[in-house]
């Protein structure tokens, strides 16, 4: 069925709306490591977090500006 195809196209490619170069500068306030930058699955609704695995935080993004805020993250 090529409106289930359709669908499908859209909803795995998730573009990455950070710029590569923030991205890079963007470190864990709490350890001051790197952060993966990842998309959460489409449903129910497709969310951008950076993750340290260092200190097994997920900081969200909203708007397109991440929450840098330790008060804010969430374990995992
Ligand atoms: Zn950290």
């Amino acid at each position: 069925m090529a409106p289930a195809r359709s669908l499908a196209q859209t909803t795995g490619v998730c573009p990455v709306s950070l710029a590569p170069d923030l991205l890079e500068i963007l470190v864990c306030p709490k350890c001051k490591g790197p952060l993966e930058y990842r998309t959460t699955p489409p449903s129910p609704a497709p969310r951008e977090e950076l993750v340290c695995k260092a200190c097994r935080l997920i900081y969200g993004v909203e708007d397109d500006i991440p929450i840098m805020l330790i008060d804010e993250a969430r374990h995992f």
